[in-house]
């Protein structure tokens, strides 16, 4: 017989707050902690003392945070785009309306006419199609500002990339970007800009893009925390 899960006061973890559910049994001798989509579970013994079980939880408090944080991650990429949903776009979030004119953005309103192609892909080709023009005069801004020749600059696809340099001087930068703060998308076009003088991440990559994106540890840091949002569609 499996024993009801009572939920407890939501729990902070490494700074981050989630449910928190209590298991007791009486046959069970040790600790067992599970975090999935409902949050975590702790199946403890039926007597052991609360504040046993808040001193473990806060010995596993990394860890519990790094699972919630992935299983956010994953329930945020099953949600499929539909008429509503806010999509980001440059850092703010924009409502899809399904619409049988041409797709075009209207103040915070994308409407699509995906006809008859999936909502997804049609979403996909818009922002391919705004990323290019959106990006190449801010590489050619960074390039300028670095003092070199500007580069050939082409779109990626990649799933976990933001932005790649190849020796031969051409950039390329994920459409995804384009839904991410113009701070973001400036932080990595720096950085390739960057890798034009320096193929490393080394002391003089550093210092360089340091001058280039003064902000660049923290938009660096945004971008971490925020990028799994940029890559649902
Ligand atoms: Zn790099």
């Amino acid at each position: 017989m499996s024993r009801p899960a009572l939920p407890q006061a939501p729990l902070t973890c490494a700074g981050q707050t989630l449910p928190y559910w209590l298991v007791r049994s009486p046959r069970r001798r040790t600790i067992g902690l599970k975090v999935d989509e409902r949050g975590l579970t702790v199946f403890a013994p039926a007597s052991l003392p609360v504040a046993h079980l808040e001193t473990l939880i806060q010995t596993r408090a990394a860890w519990i945070r790094t699972k919630w944080t992935e299983c956010c991650q994953k329930s945020a990429l099953r949600i499929a785009p539909r008429e509503g949903a806010l999509l980001p776009y440059l850092g703010r979030a924009v409502r899809l309306s399904l619409d049988s004119g041409p797709t075009r953005l209207e103040g915070e309103v994308l409407y699509l006419n995906p006809g008859r192609d999936d909502i997804p892909g049609t979403l996909r080709r818009w922002y391919q199609a705004q990323a290019l023009p959106f990006f190449l005069p801010r590489v050619a801004q960074y390039a300028e500002r670095l003092g070199v020749p500007l580069p050939a600059v082409a779109l990626s696809n990649a799933r976990r990339r933001w932005g790649s340099c190849h020796a031969r001087g051409m950039i390329r930068l994920n459409w995804r970007l384009l839904k991410a703060s113009p701070a973001e998308m400036d932080y990595v076009i720096a950085h390739e800009v960057t890798h034009l003088r320096h193929m490393n991440h080394g002391p003089e990559f550093r210092k360089t893009l340091q001058h280039l994106y003064p902000d660049h540890a923290e938009a660096h840091r945004t971008l971490r925390e925020r990028g799994f949002l940029y890559q649902a569609f």
